[in-house]
């Protein structure tokens, strides 16, 4: 059984991580996507907000778990005896990120694997900040996001004004 995590803020998620994830349902036997929250950072969307709409954007998949952790994500990588750490790349300044990431998480345990998975080019620009931008300026964000999510940052951004 191979099992991968995904983990991201998903502040929101996008169509950019669906990507991701359909892209790996094929090469791993199951994958846990991983809402993490780190304690330092300041989020648009409340934790139970962020997981409820990967959730919903996992139900087609079988194989896909969802969950949410606020430590190290290397431990939540050894409690889901997962081998392998999904990450998704971008752009060059991504991969520079990521790559520091992954020595830092290879320091802290070196049984499990980091894997970049660079994105599709139709995901090229989407980034989460950009998109909560495009919805608080009322823009069009419906090929970016799935429904779900286009409807929670209308409901966020539109109120706030
Ligand atoms: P984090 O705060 O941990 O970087 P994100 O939710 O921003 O969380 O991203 C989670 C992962 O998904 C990261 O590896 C990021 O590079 C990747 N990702 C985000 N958007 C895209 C995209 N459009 N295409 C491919 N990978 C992406």
């Amino acid at each position: 059984m191979l099992r991968a995590l995904f983990p991201g803020s998903f502040d929101p998620p996008t169509n950019g991580h669906l990507n991701i994830v359909d892209r790996c349902v094929r090469i791993f036997d199951e994958i846990v996507v991983v809402v993490a929250t780190n304690p330092q950072k300041s989020y648009s969307f409340s934790a139970e907000e962020r997981y409820a709409m990967v959730a919903e954007m996992m139900e087609p998949y079988d194989n896909v778990r969802v969950r949410h952790w606020n430590r190290l994500i290397v431990e939540c990588a050894e409690e889901e005896h997962a081998k392998v750490m999904v990450r998704g790349v971008r752009a060059l300044d991504d991969f520079s990120y990521e790559f520091e990431l992954s020595m830092i998480n290879r320091g802290l345990n070196s049984r499990i694997e980091t894997l970049l998975i660079p994105t599709d080019p139709q995901y090229f620009v989407l980034r989460s900040t950009a998109i909560k931008e495009l919805a608080r300026l009322d823009g069009d964000i419906s090929t970016m996001v799935p429904p779900n999510v286009a409807r929670r940052l209308r409901e966020r951004f539109q109120r706030q004004g």
